[in-house]
């Protein structure tokens, strides 16, 4: 039996750079697969949730600024608008396939309280029960520094946390971690499994993301570390082709494993 069998439900991370063009605007055509990939794992019995970037960029697109927005004012109006219409173009497609999505935006401090997390749970539970996708996002629109997760690889760490999930698939813009960084070291290799997060592995992770994200190897190392304290594997994958994740579907080893903490 294969590792994905064991895996009933799984937290499906995307960000900005897979979800849109450099200019902002979506790629049609990655979500749609994603979201037919997704629809799959739903159709072969598995729960998802997804935590999905996107919304500043989307924003940013619809407004036709002429530049990304620098300020934390501009950002979160660009939210404001883009949030809607990631909403609206998953909901049509997601339906499509006769799936059902469900938005929830979180701030930090609904995990630092013990009863609004209750609340998160419960939630999560009830749109799973009754078969939808929970599509989280941060609520980029209201969050000031002290409310932030840092970032949506943070994010997805503390809703797999919160949703009991079994696994985290991250999208990333590249196949997993390289023991150096590929872009300047054409010999560097692919990391296929960590099971200690060390110094060493931190080293690997080198520097930032992309201007659109907010993320890079750091922080996908970072979020796997908090995973993988609470008991959740997390896969790192390259998400510029959706469709790579019908090979974990079908039981194939793709990217780089970060396995659960044993002890
Ligand atoms: N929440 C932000 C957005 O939807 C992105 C944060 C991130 O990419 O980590 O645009």
């Amino acid at each position: 039996m294969s590792f994905i069998n064991n895996c009933k439900r799984i937290v499906v991370k995307i960000g900005t750079s897979t979800l849109t063009y450099s200019n902002g605007s979506l790629n049609l055509r990655r979500i749609e697969a994603l979201v037919r990939t997704i629809s799959d794992f739903k159709n072969a019995g598995h729960e998802v949730i997804m935590v999905s970037s996107g919304a500043v960029g989307a924003g940013y697109a619809r407004l036709a600024l002429s530049e990304y927005p620098s300020t934390l004012a501009l950002k979160q109006a660009c939210a404001a608008v883009g949030q809607s219409q990631l909403m609206r173009i998953y909901d049509s497609c997601f339906s499509l396939y006769g799936h059902t999505v469900a938005q929830i935006l979180m701030t930090k401090d609904v995990v630092e309280n013990e009863n609004r997390l209750l609340h998160l749970k419960n939630t999560f539970f009830s749109l799973l029960k009754m078969g939808c996708i929970p599509i989280v996002n941060e609520n980029d629109s209201i969050s000031s520094q002290e409310m932030q997760f840092g970032g949506n690889d943070t994010l997805s760490a503390y809703v797999a946390i919160a949703s009991e999930a079994d696994l985290i698939i991250n999208l990333s813009d590249i196949d997993g971690l390289y023991d150096k960084d590929p872009r300047k070291n054409p010999d560097a290799k692919l990391i296929d499994r960590v099971d200690k997060i060390d110094d060493t592995i931190r080293a690997c992770a080198g520097g930032a993301g992309t201007a659109r994200g907010t993320g890079g190897m750091v922080a996908k190392i970072e979020a796997a570390e908090i995973a993988s304290n609470n008991k959740i594997p997390m896969l790192i994958i390259n998400g510029q082709d959706p469709f790579i994740l019908y090979q974990i579907l079908d039981g194939k080893h793709v990217g780089t494993y970060f396995a659960a903490r044993k002890d």
